[in-house]
């Protein structure tokens, strides 16, 4: 089957083409959920096999092999697997491997040329450095997010950072749809609980959230903002995911929760009840993250709050896919935990960078503010809703919630917008270096604002 990219896609197969052609070896690639990952990295599998390269594509998650397996099946991509019990084709170019079975087979497994890592701020220092460092081979890794859980960066692994298209460009182009966040007055002070290793204590998240109170306006607020439609729930743990499963059936919405351990079977045939809108909800605490697509789907429910920006952002998009069928969804996020404070919006530009973030990511709050007349989140700069007409009185700090403060801050917007006069204000090409080289970017990127700013090619010989 030909493998047809879209236009964006092209473009950041250039740029990493572009990337390894300038010498670097470990280069990693920030694509959003919904920018067909999987697709381009398969067509570079091939193209890679075609050119008598040995490519390995590892992943993180053994069911993550799966449904690897399956796109690279679609897409005519003939692929040995590196698991426990599956047989060994090691014959055969292109190996998809689970990292946990990769690293104790090294010995045995023919050396790639390149290696591709998805979901690559997984990559932790032992396991994936042992194989990077095993072979040295040519590395790229893929990932929506390019940062550890806490907010440490991937600069130790990678030399540079290639940007693709954003969450802003994938909906003005169709492939992802547009979305209304609500945030509800939320129960949850996430002052009140800790943060360990860059997320918030689940045991104390659990006893917050797992009171009658908080689960009661989950359902209350589906029935209000999301009734009929079909939506993840996303939860603490299993103990809250069957409590709040449990509460929406008593309230006559189909509902079921669905974790790892349950019988294959019944997750299986839950899924397709879901598809089919026979459930209207599913709810989960860990399963349905990365890699788990149902387009039909139009709405999630968050009600673990999280401190990683990661798992935010692949929650809180999940019901953004583009389908085919319902051209004109518009998806639907209701978050009670007040995640949009902690993260901002799912399509918040980033300023990604290869460097830790300094500032802890809990810590920071964004400029965003809820309309206090139909919970539609929105910019802190909003002066009138634009979905229900409410006017908001200016005043520097906004009641969202019943008693509870909400401080909006504008220093994030504030550094973002230096950021941005830094670039427009960089007329000499060592300027863009020294840009390049400070937020990790790519020499590409110097190229191309080389081109936007008519900087005169005779100055980039001569520097
Ligand atoms: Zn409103």
């Amino acid at each position: 089957m030909a493998i047809t990219l879209r236009g964006y896609q092209e473009q950041l197969i250039d740029d990493i083409a572009y990337e390894f052609n300038q010498g670097r070896t470990r280069v990693c690639a920030v694509a959003p959920c919904g920018a067909g990952k999987t697709v381009m990295t398969g067509w570079m599998a091939r193209a890679a096999s075609l050119n008598q390269k040995r490519v390995l594509f590892m992943v993180h998650r053994q069911e993550l092999i799966d449904q690897t397996s399956r796109t690279f099946s679609d897409l005519g991509i003939r692929h040995g697997i590196i698991a426990a019990k599956s047989p060994r084709e090691y014959d055969l170019p292109v190996q998809l491997a689970s990292v946990q079975t990769l690293v104790r087979r090294l010995p045995e497994v023919p050396r790639p040329d390149f290696l591709i890592c998805d979901e690559c701020h997984h990559i932790v220092a032992g396991t994936y450095r042992k194989i990077i460092d095993y072979w040295r081979p040519q590395v790229l890794g893929v990932t929506a997010t390019p940062e550890r859980l806490g907010g440490q960066g991937l600069g130790d692994v990678f030399e540079s950072l290639v940007l693709g298209a954003t969450v802003k460009d994938l909906i003005k182009w169709g492939n992802l749809s547009p979305f209304d966040y609500y945030a509800p007055p939320s129960k949850f002070n996430p002052a009140e609980v800790r943060v360990r290793f860059g997320e918030f204590v689940q045991k104390e998240v659990f006893d917050k959230v797992n009171t009658a109170d908080v689960i009661g306006d989950v359902v209350k607020y589906y029935r209000q903002l999301a009734s009929g439609k079909r939506a993840i729930c996303y939860c603490v743990n299993r103990a809250h995911s069957e409590h709040i499963a449990a509460i929406f059936n008593r309230a006559g919405i189909p509902a079921m929760h669905v974790d790892g351990e349950t019988n294959p079977a019944i997750r299986k045939q839950a899924i397709e009840d879901f598809r089919n809108d026979k459930i209207k909800i599913l709810s989960n605490a860990e399963l349905f993250g990365e890699g788990f697509d149902v387009p039909s789907m139009e709405a999630v429910i968050l009600a673990r709050p999280t401190a990683s920006l990661t798992l935010y952002i692949q929650q809180a998009m999940r019901a953004m896919r583009h389908d085919d069928d319902n051209p004109n969804k518009r998806a639907i996020i209701i978050d009670h935990v007040g995640n949009v404070f902690r993260h901002g919006m799912p399509d918040e530009d980033h300023e990604w960078s290869l460097e830790t973030v300094k500032k802890r990511r809990q810590e920071r709050t964004a400029a965003i503010k809820v309309c206090p007349a139909c919970f539609q989140a929105l910019p802190s700069a909003t002066r009138v809703c634009p979905y229900c007409g409410h006017i908001f009185i200016p005043e520097k700090e906004v009641k969202a919630a019943e008693g509870k403060l909400i401080k909006i801050n504008s220093v994030d917007v504030e550094t973002r917008k230096q950021r941005r006069m830094e670039v427009g204000k960089a007329r000499t090409v060592p300027e863009l270096e020294r840009i390049a080289r400070e937020r990790g970017y790519s020499m590409r990127w110097v190229t191309r604002q080389i081109e936007i700013k008519h900087i005169n090619r005779e100055m980039v010989v001569n520097v």
